[in-house]
């Protein structure tokens, strides 16, 4: 038996020798090719499936479809996946090249995770905020390369499907968490002025004929009184008969860890990941004493400083923040630091940058304001051409009040910190290296723990290399900003697995990661809502960190730090652990 094996083995090798570059190389892009078909399939399958999710990512060949959220659908589901599963195990992954084979890992990693939500998490029989069709009508009514006739004629289908939505999903609930009902009321209550005004306005802009308008207006007001049927069922039935057996909002270890798992896409467990931030909770409550301590005389001359480490932080923060912009200069001065952000990065030699890619920072387009502060807006997967812009909310609306404690959270040091973390070499940086491999599969599966993480981690990096020289105050607020990373996990984690109390939290945020009190209420209803999405900042940014510094020892002298982040970000918006792996075999070879 052994023999013959041996024998099959040389001969294949020899076999191997004579041809073997032309043969490798055939051999693993035939490979490739068929996969890069299969992928094509498989999201246009995905995309006849999910209308909604499509028009979301720019793909609008579906805009009159709205699936039903029955069991039929279910059971659609789950064969779809059952046959992506089977597909893709006849594909050998060793033979895809690197980038094929993260995409393999997205996909099999997607097929997990949708029975995970399917079968187990079920978040459609307790959360009744899941049911609203605000985004979806409006994703179809805003994409303007329809014309407006087109778009009207894919709502009026869509409407037609809204009442037998609302009846599915009056079907699917069993039970609810306070907090998720009152967000179901509030925002099914918002969008409803979608349905009733602003398709109104659109319908009466368009000037179609009346055969039409007719048509449409019965539709509209139909699926009006759906959604307010299902308000009412709400208001009047179904939270009454709930509110003395409301679902607990924490959702306990076993669940959370395997959301973690499922969401985070992480190498370490939430578990793990909880205690990593614990002591880096305490790493960083050390360095930021040290730092105030030898800021205290600046700010308050011979007072005598308080010994409680915590209380000397404070203090010296709240003087800090005062030296902050002026309202009428904020966006400017945004602007005015991105050139000086990018010459940093290139004079240290930290990474490339792209020089025919600037990015262009715009006040925020009105229709998009709402949330104060700065975003980026890149581009999705079907329109990877189009414009990458920074939106800077200008401080119009803002009271003197409101302005200033805003732009005391937003002072001269951490608003150097938000350009970093959003623009460069954040985000924006991570974006452009993003694009140069495309990958609809990535940009749709991408990972948001590698994404946040790159710019958390980005910040540190320029801390690092001097970025703060001479300014100890950009410390002291760069381990703020970091400790509100680290501790958005502590909150997550021990709000769902720990039991941890409102009192605790708020003690953790405003007392340990010196917060105002309305950003610690704001993330305290924020926790309760969603799960696991909190710890992806930390997650990512300390995987990268390791990673580093895992290299640095492997290579010694031979490390590079721009040789580093340039392999790093050449896989795509991957999980760290993929990454990782590639990386290493790659030094391997
Ligand atoms: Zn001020
Ligand atoms: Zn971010």
């Amino acid at each position: 038996m052994k023999k013959v094996f041996y024998f099959v083995l040389i001969l294949s090798a020899f076999a191997a020798c004579e041809n073997q570059h032309p043969k490798e190389e055939n051999h693993q892009s035939s490979q490739d090719a068929e996969f890069d078909t299969y992928k094509t399939e498989l999201i246009e399958e995905l995309w006849k499936l999910n209308p909604v999710w499509a028009s979301y990512e720019g793909k609008h060949d579906y805009d009159e479809q709205l699936s039903i959220p029955d069991e039929a659908r279910k059971e659609e589901e789950r064969n779809f996946w059952n046959k992506v599963e089977q597909q893709l195990d006849s594909f050998d992954i060793v033979r895809l090249s690197p980038n094929n084979q993260i995409d393999y890992h997205l996909i099999k990693d997607r097929i997990a995770s949708s029975v995970f939500y399917r079968e187990t998490f079920q978040s459609g029989k307790w959360n009744p905020s899941s049911y609203n069709l605000g985004g979806a009508f409006f994703q179809v009514l805003n994409y303007r390369a329809h014309s407006l006739e087109e778009r009207l004629n894919d709502v009026l289908l869509k409407l037609n499907k809204v009442p037998a939505y609302y009846q599915a999903a009056k079907m699917n609930l069993e039970r609810t968490t306070e907090v998720h009902a009152q967000l179901a009321i509030q925002q099914i209550n918002g969008s409803l002025s979608i349905f009733k005004n602003t398709l109104t306005d659109s319908l009466e802009a368009a000037g179609l004929d009346e055969a039409f308008n007719t048509q449409f207006a019965s539709a509209q007001n139909e699926a009006v009184k759906a959604i307010e049927d299902y308000l009412n069922f709400l208001e009047k039935e179904f939270i009454p008969a709930h509110k003395d057996r409301y679902k607990d909002f924490r959702i306990g270890k076993e669940l959370f860890e395997q959301k973690f798992k499922h969401d985070i896409q992480s190498g370490f467990s939430a578990e793990e990941v909880y205690q990593f931030a614990m002591e880096e909770k305490q790493k960083l409550h050390e360095k930021m004493a040290k730092t105030a301590e030898n800021l205290w005389p600046k700010y308050f001359e011979d007072e005598q400083p308080p010994s409680d480490p915590l209380e000397l932080i404070s203090k010296v923060i709240t003087e800090v923040s005062k030296v902050h912009t002026h309202r009428d200069s904020f966006v400017v001065t945004i602007r005015k630091q991105i050139p000086e952000l990018e010459s940093f990065v290139q004079n240290k030699g930290l990474i490339t940058l792209d020089p025919n890619k600037p990015l262009t920072v715009r006040e925020t387009p009105e229709y998009m304001r709402g949330f104060a502060g700065a975003s980026i807006s890149a581009p999705g997967p079907y329109d990877a051409e189009a414009e990458t812009y920074y939106n800077v909310t200008p401080l119009d609306h803002y009271t003197e009040e409101q302005a200033e404690s805003y732009l005391r959270e937003y002072n001269q040091y951490t608003l150097q910190i938000l350009n970093i973390h959003e623009a460069v070499p954040g985000h924006y940086t991570q974006l452009v290296y993003s694009n140069q491999s495309p990958s609809i599969v990535k940009s749709i599966f991408g990972n948001g723990a590698m994404i946040e993480g790159w710019a958390v981690y980005s910040e540190l990096m320029m801390i690092e290399n001097g970025y703060s020289e001479g300014q100890p105050e950009m410390d002291l607020m760069y381990y703020k900003w970091n400790l509100r990373t680290v501790c958005n996990t502590i909150l997550d984690y021990g709000l769902h697995v720990l039991n941890m109390s409102e009192e605790e939290a708020m003690d953790l945020l405003v007392n340990q990661a010196f917060q105002e009190q309305s950003e610690a209420e704001g993330k305290w209803r924020r926790a309760r809502l969603s799960q696991v999405q909190l710890c992806s900042y930390f997650t990512g940014y300390y995987e990268i960190r390791a990673l580093r510094e895992e290299i640095k020892t492997k290579l010694g002298d031979q490390f590079d730090l721009k040789q580093f982040h340039e392999r790093f970000l050449s896989y795509g918006s991957s999980p760290v652990k993929y990454i990782r792996e590639l990386m290493l075999k790659d030094m391997e070879d």
